[in-house]
């Protein structure tokens, strides 16, 4: 086995850490099969890496496959070759702030399949679910994901304090379309996936 150093600069998918490129994040809170969507990488599994200076990237060579060297004796593969599976997982929400509860009860509270997305949907069609938009606070779910364009600068830290806990309905069409009016779950699902490219 050859290993190549690759130069500073060079760009590769790399796998998230955070949900171990699954995509998802299950917490002592989450219940019953629920996962969080992960805000490090919004489900995709991966995220951008850029080499620099200091790191020690290897590419394999005639294999492809990129490897880091965390410490003189451990190297691990860090390509992203593809999500990989979440065992348990049965379905996926936005984290927000808000008591998780399970499957069922979210499903009792009224969300349809597109809030409370069904995992097999999530994995392989590669759609993400629809923040829970009574519950999350748009401006709140950006930020999560590193953005600060909202133009709402409320900055309460407790979405139930804000006056706009209620009817959050401006707060979302700004979030979605940036003043249009309805959107299509399609146009819905490309700003959700906009918000975390990098
Ligand atoms: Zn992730």
């Amino acid at each position: 086995m050859k290993l190549v150093r690759l130069n500073p600069g060079t760009k590769f998918k790399a796998n998230c850490n955070l949900c171990k490129a699954t995509g998802v994040i299950v917490t002592p809170e989450t219940k019953d099969g629920l996962a969080y969507v992960c805000f490090s990488c919004n489900g995709r599994g991966y995220k951008e890496r850029i080499v620099k200076e200091e790191d020690s990237i290897f590419v394999e060579s005639g294999v492809g496959t990129i490897i880091e060297e965390v410490d003189d004796f451990v190297r691990e593969p860090i390509s992203f070759t593809g999500r990989k599976e979440a065992s348990g997982v049965t379905h996926v929400v936005y984290p927000g702030n808000f008591l998780v509860e399970n499957p069922e009860s979210l499903k009792r509270q009224g969300y349809d399949p597109r809030y409370v997305l069904p995992y097999g949907i999530f994995f392989r069609e590669n759609a993400l679910p629809l923040p829970l938009d009574d519950q999350i606070c748009p401006a709140m779910l950006e930020e999560r994901y590193g953005k600060k364009e909202f133009d709402n600068k409320c900055d309460l830290g407790d979405y139930k304090k804000c006056p706009k806990f209620n009817d959050s309905s401006e707060c979302w069409k700004k979030f979605y379309g940036k003043g249009s009016l309805i959107l299509s779950h399609g146009k819905k699902q490309r700003r959700l996936k906009e918000m975390s490219s990098n």
